[in-house]
């Protein structure tokens, strides 16, 4: 479990004046990590690291030769197309390297002139998914979401007896994951109105978000070798914000006995911005459960978890209506909670999932589940926010929703902040609603 460390120190101020603003999400205290490349050319995508409103090109970094030792070897790592290989290489190299970055980019480093030909605007890139993903599961560690949509799909039997035992999780997809910017047409598939005779088929009506964080995992474990909870976080590279599109109408229709399945796979939209653990470390809180409620068994219990395996991420969910885009009005803020509030922490979902001797691989995305906090307003789906479509949400502008129409764009927002340490945050991850296609016909 990374600690505070001199990268961490408040006092720290980068050669990159946009860093240093108040309020920047990416001062030199965070350094995450995105892949990208100058936007409308067809350059290589290759690694680079966000400071201010700039991003630091590793390929370009590595070429110019002024990192040293293990954080050379991470930049050069990190240079490619893909963070895999950076993932693999576990928590001695990406904190060498966030050390070397940390010290070349403060004010005064001998490094400056020669890594300032090496920054690229923000505004001037575009990004891709960070990481080859293998293999993406998705958790539900929110009790919160879990028995607020409970109560809608079985008002009898909200939380099963389950959830406060096992971190519920199921096997997503890996294909249709896109970044910030995506856009999807709104999928088609069957639904059964309620009190209906049978299913009919068409473009789904109830159409949602799902405000999540995403774990991608750096080095993997062997094939039948678990993971224990004193290890779990050296294999967790970073989080990033994650938006799982989920068509209501086609979920409660298809989702039992096996779970979720075309009302997931058809969109799942991350950033681009990975902040790393060691980053989030003045973050962490103490993961604590309801005297009342089970502790968590042996193998999903450890001191430092009790002490600090929660984190304190504050998350924001906007919707900008075509309307709003057209007016040139912001989104909408429709959610605001925090990560705190799960109630599984990473170190749980991480050694749950290897428990069987499942192999967790460099570059394979968790999906936290949707992350509800205690009340209506922390929800972080429209399904809880509107209880099931009956309470419409109504915006500044006159204009109503409980589902996403066409056109809608959601973005969702995290940051960390607190006395004593420096604000970071993950960006944006934006994504929007496309009609419907037309079917061919057969
Ligand atoms: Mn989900």
């Amino acid at each position: 479990m990374a600690a505070c460390n001199e990268t961490h120190n408040p006092t720290l101020r980068s050669w990159v004046d946009s860093a240093n603003l108040a309020g920047c999400d990416f001062p030199i205290q965070n350094l995450p990590f995105a892949v990208f490349r100058r936007s409308g050319t067809n350059e290589n995508f290759r690694g680079g690291v966000a400071i201010g409103d700039q991003i630091l090109d590793l390929a370009a970094a590595n070429q110019m030769g002024v990192f040293t030792g293990t954080a050379a070897a991470g930049v050069q790592a990190g240079a490619q197309d893909k963070l895999n290989a950076l993932m693999a290489m576990g928590p001695e190299v990406w904190h060498a390297l966030r050390l070397a970055l940390s010290h070349a980019l403060r004010t005064g480093a001998s490094e400056q002139a020669a890594l300032q030909t090496c920054l690229l605007p923000q505004s001037q890139a575009e990004y891709d998914v960070p990481a080859r993903i293998g293999d993406y599961t998705d958790f539900y560690t929110s009790i919160h979401h879990a028995t607020n949509i409970g109560k809608q799909f079985r008002p009898d039997n909200p939380l099963l007896p389950n959830y406060k035992w096992v971190p519920i999780g199921y096997h997503g997809r890996a294909s249709s994951i896109g970044v910030s910017g995506q856009s999807f047409h709104r999928p088609s598939g069957q639904t059964m109105a309620p009190g209906a005779a049978e299913p009919t088929f068409g473009p789904c009506k109830r159409m949602d978000l799902e405000l999540e964080l995403g774990i991608f995992i750096g080095s993997g474990n062997t094939l039948g070798d678990a993971l224990n909870m004193g290890e779990a976080e050296d294999h967790v590279f970073g989080i990033c914000l994650l938006n799982d599109w989920s068509a209501r109408d086609i979920q409660a229709w298809e989702y039992q006995p096996l779970g979720p399945f075309l009302s997931k796979n058809f969109a799942t939209t991350v950033s681009p911005w990975v902040v790393t653990l060691e980053a989030l470390a003045p973050y962490r809180a103490p993961f604590t459960r309801p005297p009342a409620d089970p502790q968590p068994m042996a193998y999903l219990d450890s001191e430092a978890n009790r002490q600090q395996g929660a984190l304190d991420i504050q998350l924001q969910v906007g919707i900008q209506t075509p309307q709003m885009r057209e007016a040139g009005q912001p989104a909408a803020i429709v959610c605001n909670t925090s990560y705190r509030h799960a109630y599984w922490t990473v170190a749980q979902m991480v050694t749950h999932h290897t428990v069987n001797g499942c192999n967790l691989q460099a570059g394979d995305l968790l999906g936290s589940g949707t992350l509800s906090g205690p009340t209506l307003d922390q929800a972080g789906a429209l399904i809880e926010l509107t209880q099931g479509g009956k309470t419409p949400l109504q915006f500044a502008n006159g204009e109503q929703r409980v589902y996403l129409e066409d056109g809608d764009a959601v973005v969702l927002r995290g940051w960390c902040e607190k006395t004593g340490a420096v604000r970071i945050g993950f960006g944006e991850c934006v994504g929007t609603v496309l009609p419907a296609k037309a079917r061919k016909s057969i």
